[in-house]
This record gives structure tokens, C-alpha cells and sequence, in this order.
């Protein structure tokens, strides 16, 4: 349990400015994060890391000589934006190009996707890439679908070791892939993790028992067994690890074991006795160990075997010396701290307003910030079941994500419609304002969906009901395209296609629109509630599918009811 809390809001953040507080001589924060403080040579490739907090020292504890040259911080366990990727690769970058690399969880997968198209877009080579270690996230003939876990370490410290060497951004790319290809890892659980302020544990692991291959947000294990010893613990990681020896490996490995936040140091080191032991007799060479907490899940009891098979290049790179908050080997002359950074932004950069609307749009802009300040009091309402949805496969924080993704765009939805934005504008800066602000995948899309109905509605004639089912088409559009899943995938989608679908036909009969739109909601309430039947194909909920089962999706569930306000609001 986290005891020392304020205010469980304002957790992630206080915790921020402890951690920079503390590490001075090491990194600078801004908004988003933070980046590394000592100087870095010119066209040297930036390493950014990120991903949401919870998990320290993943991923704020490696900034720094050798290793990371940013990271972008999201809340507790939740994605942060595309935004604060963006402000803080801009400070990292020193004209060689910046390598976002991060464990591939669809909230991260779309941000840091998005944030590495815009800085490409504004002449800064950037590219969004994926650790996918975690064996038990899925099969190996699906190793692109896998998360990364604790195998952070090996994969960042030797790209970030290439890019320190002033490799060129190519050749820092292929060693990231490589690095990645060759690192395995699997975790137990012994118990899981509380959110800071939360009554009860995203899950639990019966008496006696332990989980097998949980997520780092409190996913729960894939399966359960009986709690063995610290060797038979090992032997099991040991043995499931050694079943997927990567391809062209010579016996070479690096075992690192990770504590998950209530490990006990003395456990670990009895535990990587009898790892070491059993590497050994299967005829490998463990050429190096790392025992310690490096990929934590707040207070997760529970560890982490992680396997790193080099080769003379990937296992020169790992000894490079490395200089960051957490973690620290060989020597570096670090003490030069860089003089160019001036004062780093605290603030996201916000849409203004360049051109009025039209009379008519105003109104409706003004009547589209009512109608959020409204989804804002119904999301707060609905938040706790909205995240025990999420919770039964995911990591339960749909219900916060979406409060407070409505919060902040009602603000920028305020802020544009007083300063005479029509509607189009308010729509794209609320879109933009809860993308940055909810994190998760669900904060992503639902700035996407804000952003495409902000561009079909415009700032100058209202809708007709025909346009207005011509928005929503685009929208759906929209989502289709920028988060990858189907009908049928078990994500919001299920609910919006058919709310879709029946708008259309609706709009084409008579009635008012709220009469037309109320029907087509009813449509949306059903198909939320029918997805209860899916099995997820995308998404955080995936590899713990066949839980859901009989679970409406949450994203579903909330779009149905953000549905079915707009029509009271109509
Ligand atoms: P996270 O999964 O990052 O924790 P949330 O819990 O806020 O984010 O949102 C989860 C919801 O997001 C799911 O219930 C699903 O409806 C939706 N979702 C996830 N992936 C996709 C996708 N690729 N396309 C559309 N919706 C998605
Ligand atoms: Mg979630």
C-alpha cells in the first residue's frame, strides 16, 4: 500500500518534482518530463523513453550519459500524451534524429506514434518503436503483440550506449531491434498493486498461490499456480525462458532479475543463486547479472526474470559506462551540465483562436463547452464503474482517463468559444486539450474523435442532420484508421460503428434530430452492452481475453453514454 500521499490527484505530479528535485545534476524538466542535463555532442541520436509512472526507476531513473537523453511521464500506469512526448523530444534532440522507444502498449503505441509523426512533420527525423519482451503477453508466432517489461534495461542501456558512441540514427534503430529480439522475460506475483489512494488492489493472488506472467499495470497473471520456493520459482522463469531461445544466440546471456516494488533484495539475490545455476547447467554462459528493483509496479509484490542474449557487439555495448539518476556503472565524466537549455516550456503549447466563427457557430461552439461541462459531471458519476470495467482485464483506469479528459477539453473548450472560436475550433482544441490530458489509449482516440468532428462541423454553417451523420461517419473513420482494430475487436468501436449506421438511416426519415439521434443511441446502448459477448483482439485487455468475457467493453460503454447526453443535450 502507498502510505505517503497529499492528494491522489496530484500524486504523479508531486512525485515529479520530488524526482527532479533530487537529481539535479542530472536531468532538467519541462513540460511532459524531462531531459538529460549534461551536455550531449551535436547530430547525437536522442534516445526518449516513456510511458506512464508507477514503474520507477522505469522510466525517469535512466535519463542520462550512456543511456536516455528524455523521458515523457505519464499519470500512474496511464500513457502520457503525444503532446509531452513532443515538448520533450524537442529539448532532447541535438539534430541527429530522436528514437521514441517505449513497451508497446496501445495509450503509448498511439501517442508516441503520433508525436514521432509530428516532429517528422516539422523537419526532426523521429520514429516510435516497441520492446516486446513479456513471453506471456502472447505466443511467439505474435512476438509483435507482446509488451515490454523490465527488458527496458538491456534494450535501452545498449541503444542508448550506440547513440552515445555517435552511431548514425540507422544504426542506432537496428541495435534497438536487435537488443529487443534478444531479450526475454517473464514475471510472478505474489500480490498485486494498489493505485495511490485506492481502497483495494487492481487484483488479487489467492493465499498460497502465485500469478504467472502479470502486466507492470496491475493486469493480472495469465494463469496461477502454487507458490513454489525461491528455487523452484526460479527453475519455473528459468525453464519457460530457455523455450524461446532467440535465433542465432551462442550461450551468452545476461540474467536480470527485477524486483516489482515489495521484493525483498535478500530474496532476489537467493532466487538469482539457483537462476545462475540452472543457466549454467543447461550449458550457457552467464556472462553478467543485474539483481535490483528496475521495473517496478508501485508496491507489486512479485519479480521479474529477464534474459538478454548477446553477442560481442550487444555485450560490448552493455559494458559502456552509464550515468543516470538510477542507475550507474563505469566511469563518466558528467560533470559538464548543459548551458543551451535557457527555460524549458512548463506549459503545452494550446490551439488558438486565428479567425472568428460565424455568429451561428459561436452559439454552437458555446453550446458544445456546456455540453462537455455536462459529459464532465456524468463521467465523474460513472467513473468507478467505468473503471471496473477496465479493471477485470485492463488496468482500471478508463473511468479517471475519461473524467478527466472531459475536464481539461471543457477548459479549452471555455477558453476558445469565450475568445470567439466557432465550432470547428473549439471541438479540434477540446480534442487536443483531452488527448494531453487523459493519457491511455482511450484519451489518444478520444482526440481523435473530437479532432475529426471539430474538422467535418467547421466555424461557419451549422450542420444539416444529414452533415451531422456525416461527422459521425467521419469520426468513426477517424478512430478506424488511427487505432487499427475492427468491428468486433471488443473497443469502442462496436458501439460507434452501429450508432453510425443507424444515424445514417435515421437522418434519411422524419423527426427532429434529437428524435433521430435518440434512436440511434438506443442502437449504441444495445451494441455497448452486446459487446459483453466479444473477446478482445486489441488493446490492454487482450492478453487476459477470455476475463472480459461476459464484461461489456468500458470504452463502449462510456461512448454510449457520452451518446446518449448529446441527445438530451439536442
Ligand atoms: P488503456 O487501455 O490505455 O488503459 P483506457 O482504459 O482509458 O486506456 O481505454 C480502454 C478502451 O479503449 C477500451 O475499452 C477500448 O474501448 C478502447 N480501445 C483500445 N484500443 C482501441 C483501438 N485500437 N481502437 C478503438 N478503441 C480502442
Ligand atoms: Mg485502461
Amino acid at each position: 500500500m502507498t502510505r505517503l500521499i497529499n492528494d491522489p490527484e496530484n500524486f504523479p505530479s508531486e512525485a515529479a518534482e520530488g524526482y527532479l528535485l533530487a537529481n539535479k545534476r542530472h536531468v532538467r524538466g519541462l513540460y511532459g518530463g524531462a531531459v538529460r542535463a549534461t551536455k550531449t555532442p551535436e547530430k547525437k541520436v536522442a534516445l526518449v523513453i516513456g510511458g506512464g509512472t508507477g514503474h520507477y526507476p522505469a522510466f525517469a531513473g535512466w535519463v542520462g550519459h550512456g543511456m536516455a537523453d528524455g523521458v515523457v511521464m505519464g499519470n500512474i500506469f496511464s500513457s502520457p500524451s503525444a503532446a509531452q512526448a513532443v515538448s520533450v523530444a524537442k529539448a532532447a534532440e541535438r539534430g541527429g534524429g530522436v528514437l521514441i522507444a517505449f513497451g508497446n502498449y496501445a495509450g503509448d503505441v498511439l501517442h508516441f506514434g503520433d508525436a514521432a509523426a509530428q516532429l517528422t512533420a516539422q523537419g526532426i527525423p523521429a520514429k516510435a518503436v516497441v520492446t516486446t519482451d513479456d513471453i506471456a503477453s502472447a505466443g511467439p508466432d505474435e512476438i509483435e503483440k507482446r509488451r515490454g517489461i523490465a527488458g527496458w534495461v538491456p534494450i535501452f542501456k545498449t541503444t542508448g550506449a550506440a547513440a552515445e558512441r555517435g552511431l548514425e540514427f540507422d544504426e542506432v534503430e537496428r541495435v534497438f531491434h536487435k537488443a529487443n529480439s534478444r531479450t526475454r522475460t517473464l514475471g510472478v506475483a505474489f500480490s498485486g498493486c494498489t493505485l495511490p489512494g485506492a481502497d483495494e488492489p487492481l487484483f488479487t493472488v489467492p493465499e498460497g498461490k502465485m500469478a504467472i506472467g502479470l502486466g507492470v499495470h496491475g493486469e493480472p497473471g495469465i494463469s496461477e499456480e502454487p507458490l513454489g520456493t525461491a528455487d523452484e520459482v526460479a527453475a519455473l522463469l528459468v525453464e519457460r525462458l530457455l523455450e524461446e531461445r532467440p535465433e542465432g544466440n551462442d550461450g551468452r546471456v545476461i540474467a536480470l532479475l527485477n524486483g516489482l516494488g515489495a521484493a525483498k533484495y535478500e530474496e532476489m539475490f537467493v532466487t538469482f543463486r539457483a537462476v545462475n545455476k540452472l543457466l549454467e547447467e543447461s550449458g550457457l554462459t552467464v556472462v553478467d547479472g543485474e539483481v535490483g528493483e528496475f521495473a517496478t509496479s508501485l508496491d507489486m509484490s512479485g519479480i521479474s526474470l529477464t534474459l538478454f542474449w548477446v553477442d560481442d557487439e550487444l555485450d560490448s555495448l552493455w559494458n559502456d559506462p552509464v550515468d543516470t539518476p538510477s542507475y550507474r556503472r563505469g566511469s563518466v565524466d558528467s560533470s559538464d551540465l548543459r548551458d543551451d537549455l535557457g527555460e524549458l516550456s512548463q506549459e503545452p503549447t494550446k490551439l488558438q483562436v486565428t479567425e472568428e466563427g460565424s455568429d451561428d457557430s459561436k452559439k454552437l461552439a458555446s453550446a458544445i463547452a456546456d455540453t462537455l461541462d455536462k459529459l464532465t459531471a456524468l463521467l465523474d458519476e460513472k467513473s468507478a464503474e467505468l473503471g471496473k470495467l477496465d479493471a477485470i482485464a485492463g488496468d482500471g483506469d478508463h473511468g479517471i482517463g475519461m473524467h478527466r479528459g472531459a475536464e481539461n477539453a471543457t477548459v479549452a473548450a471555455r477558453r476558445l468559444s469565450g475568445d470567439g472560436a466557432g465550432a470547428g475550433t473549439t471541438l479540434a482544441g477540446a480534442g487536443e486539450a483531452w488527448s494531453a490530458t487523459a493519457g491511455g489509449t482511450s484519451g489518444a482516440l478520444w482526440g481523435v474523435v473530437l479532432g475529426a468532428a471539430g474538422q467535418g462541423i467547421s466555424d461557419n454553417d451549422l450542420p444539416s442532420d444529414e452533415q451531422v451523420a456525416d461527422v459521425v461517419r467521419r469520426v468513426a473513420d477517424a478512430l478506424l484508421a488511427a487505432g487499427g482494430a475492427q468491428l468486433g475487436d471488443k473497443t469502442m468501436l462496436d458501439a460507434l460503428l452501429p450508432f453510425a449506421d443507424a444515424l445514417e438511416a435515421e437522418v434519411k426519415g422524419e423527426g427532429s434530430l434529437a428524435e433521430k439521434w435518440n434512436r440511434a443511441s438506443a442502437v449504441a446502448t444495445e451494441a455497448a452492452n452486446k459487446t459483453a459477448d466479444l473477446s478482445p483482439k486489441i488493446g490492454r485487455a487482450r492478453p487476459l481475453a477470455e476475463r472480459s468475457v461476459g464484461h461489456a467493453d468500458p470504452g463502449a460503454v462510456s461512448l454510449a453514454y457520452i451518446i446518449e447526453a448529446i441527445g438530451q443535450e439536442l
